[in-house]
């Protein structure tokens, strides 16, 4: 007989051979199928984190799934030192659903960061003028853009304090403030300012309507690029296909990771315009893996999956269903409700650094449903964007069975 392996068990497995860069909610998971997962014991959850925004699409899309088994039988890999089938296809799809002459494909989200950051570099030397070396970039306090150091040298966060020396030639400005960006903006060096449209990792953090708008503006101005990392944000999340369309922008630069792929394969993208991206010559940039064939089917798939099944206005729908669910439970527990489209959170009346946040997400998983705190006290609510009305309600009846039992 066939030794049936417990939880326990897997967590001790990764907590003896894996590095301990996570702490993960002590949940294993074996299955998962559109808004469920369910884990080793066969309990069933729904899922409100969605791996981050990568599983827009649900989990094991069959339509996507079909798209990468087909693909993996068929040609996995030729690098770039080879044309293949698949790329040139994806390249024209995915640049005339979104409106940018060309795409650059990379592998996870902060490789796209990554990119973002050279091309616009790249630019400023060639086409605005910049000394060599001496270009800046302007980024947002509170921000999250991955985990290499050209990304943590923007972060103040404190966990990555231990990692320097950092990239030099950034500038970090508070976010959602106008003037400080337009007082940076007056360095003649800097080449771009990168901004999440919202703050996923802060606590979904949304900031004033308009501000997106005006700081591309400002940025244009002083003929600097407007770069948006919509790696979490982008893909019908907020109930746009990008939620730099609420603001009715479009960004100079686009980064998109995630839900590209519908969660199935890392895949991520950089869009722009020729005057930008033609900046980059063969042998300055590129990936082994980017823009492989199975990357690039599997993109397709989930992108088509977003228009066919209509996910953003779904999302924009549900949102608002989810917020005001969780403002009438009227927990006193719940000191904020915030988001856009089906990116939110709820911020616990306590302090960053009380166990409550992660307490109450506990008790969620109890009660069968799976979330995570972020930053101390918040708690994000991202579902997968294929939820029903049905499912929300009963999602928000297990949220407030949960804090009332605090
Ligand atoms: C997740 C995320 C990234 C990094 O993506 P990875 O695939 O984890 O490298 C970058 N920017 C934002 C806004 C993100 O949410």
């Amino acid at each position: 007989m066939q030794e049936v392996l417990s939880s326990q068990h897997f967590m001790q497995l990764e907590d003896k051979y894996g590095a301990h860069n996570y702490h993960p909610l002590p949940v294993v998971l074996a299955r998962g199928e559109g808004v469920h997962v369910w884990d080793v014991e066969g309990k069933q959850y729904y899922d409100f984190l969605s791996a981050y925004s990568a599983v827009n699409q649900g989990h094991c899309h069959p339509a996507i799934v079909k798209a990468l088994t087909d693909q993996a039988s068929t040609l996995n890999l030729t690098s770039r030192a080879f044309y293949n089938d698949v790329l040139g296809l994806y390249e024209q799809y995915i640049t005339n659903l979104l409106g940018y002459d060309k795409v650059l494909p990379m592998n996870t989200g902060v490789e796209g960061v990554e990119t973002a950051i050279k091309i616009v570099r790249k630019w400023a030397y060639e086409k605005k003028g910049t000394p060599m070396n001496q270009a800046k970039m302007i980024f947002a306090s509170g921000n999250f853009h991955g985990r290499t150091l050209g990304a943590i040298s923007a972060s103040q966060d404190p966990d990555n304090k231990s990692f320097g020396p950092f990239v030099p030639g950034y500038i970090i400005v508070p976010y959602n403030d106008l003037a400080a960006l337009e007082e940076a903006l007056q360095d003649p060096d800097v080449a771009g300012f990168m901004v999440e449209p919202i703050q996923g990792e802060a606590g979904v953090v949304v900031p004033d309507d308009g501000y997106l708008k005006k700081a591309a503006a400002l940025c244009k101005q002083n003929n600097a690029l407007f770069v948006a990392d919509e790696v979490q944000t982008g893909l019908a999340r907020t109930g746009k296909m990008l939620c730099c369309e609420h603001d009715d922008l479009r960004p100079d630069v686009l980064i998109l990771g995630k839900a590209l792929s519908g969660g199935v394969f890392p895949v991520s993208a950089v869009l722009c315009d020729d005057e930008i991206m033609m900046c980059i010559k063969p042998g300055e940039h590129g990936s082994t893996y980017g823009g492989n064939p199975m990357a690039c089917r599997v993109a397709i798939a989930a992108l088509k999956v977003l228009v066919d099944e209509k996910l953003a206005d779904n999302a924009q729908h549900l949102g608002e269903v989810l917020r005001q669910g969780l403002r009438d439970l009227n927990s006193p527990l719940i000191k904020l409700v915030r988001g856009r489209g089906l990116l939110n959170a709820i911020v616990i009346d306590s302090d960053e650094h009380s166990k409550l946040a992660w307490n109450i997400c506990i008790k969620m998983r109890d009660n069968g449903l799976l979330a995570k705190p972020t930053h101390g006290n918040k708690i994000r609510f991202a579902p997968p964007l294929v939820m029903t009305e049905e499912q929300i309600y009963d999602c928000v009846s297990i949220i407030g069975k949960s804090l009332a039992a605090f």
